[in-house]
């Protein structure tokens, strides 16, 4: 059964990384996962970025060049079709890939940031398209050790970032969750939230996660087949 959009006051998509997986972005969890190949202690997180910095930014550059050779694919289009149809469809996401922008979609939340700012801790965050490789590693006014603005391991939340995307659940009808395995905490903490807000939750993941219990339905499709298929 389809599922009318028009009908929500408000619709939440919350995405993870199985929305990128057809892309040709790798998933966090099982096989071909990135931290299968690599030591997140060495790569992401700010211990191994202050002990050798130009390693952990030669490990980001490459995960940028990964990034745009993938291009992104009918489930991203539907979602940006679907917000240009109806404005109260809001993205919250915890990917850091980009793919969404990318596609059209206004995200109104990047809970663990982007791989395309970089931070400074001084003088704060910029943008930096400039390719796989970083338009500049150092502060340009200070000349620090510029950081990847994400979410690494062992690093605190944006508390701000979360409270927005609390809101936006905590009020919508409709809270759809794609390719996510619902276990990184807290972003999964917002499956329960919008489960005691009175929405209507649906699950799109070809597998069952640790959340599925909590949704109305789940729908065992891929993300672009269900984006492309399940709205109208
Ligand atoms: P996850 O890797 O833990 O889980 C991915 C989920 O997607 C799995 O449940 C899997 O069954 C499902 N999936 C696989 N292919 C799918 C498809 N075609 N359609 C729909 N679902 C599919 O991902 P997560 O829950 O987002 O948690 C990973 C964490 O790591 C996040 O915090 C995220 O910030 C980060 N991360 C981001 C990216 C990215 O930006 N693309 C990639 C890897 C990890």
């Amino acid at each position: 059964m389809q599922i009318s959009i028009s009908e929500h006051s408000s619709v939440v998509f919350f995405t993870g990384a199985g929305l990128s997986a057809e892309s040709g972005v790798p998933t966090y969890r099982g096989a071909g996962g990135i931290w299968a190949q690599y030591r997140y202690e060495d790569y992401a997180c700010q211990r191994a970025f202050d002990r050798d910095p130009q390693r952990v930014l030669h490990f980001h550059e490459l995960r940028r060049a990964s990034v745009l050779a993938c291009a992104p694919h009918a489930g991203h289009a539907a979602l940006a079709a679907m917000q240009a149809a109806h404005p109260r469809v809001q993205v919250v996401t915890q990917n850091i890939d980009g793919m969404l922008q990318r596609a059209g979609v206004r995200v109104d939340a990047e809970l663990h940031g982007s791989m395309w700012r970089m931070r400074c801790t001084q003088h704060g965050i910029r943008d930096d398209f400039s390719g796989g490789a970083y338009a500049s590693r150092k502060c340009e006014h200070c000349a620090a050790w510029l950081r990847p603005d994400i979410t690494w391991f062992e690093d605190s939340i944006d508390e701000a970032v979360f409270a927005r995307a609390g809101k936006l659940i905590s009020e919508c009808s409709l809270f759809v969750a794609v390719g996510t395995s619902a276990v990184v905490y807290p972003a999964a903490a917002f499956v329960p939230l919008a489960k005691r807000s009175g929405a209507q939750l649906v699950e799109i993941n070809p597998e069952t996660t640790e959340a599925s219990s909590l949704f109305d339905r789940h729908i065992a499709l891929p993300a672009s087949q269900a984006l492309t298929t399940l709205f109208v």
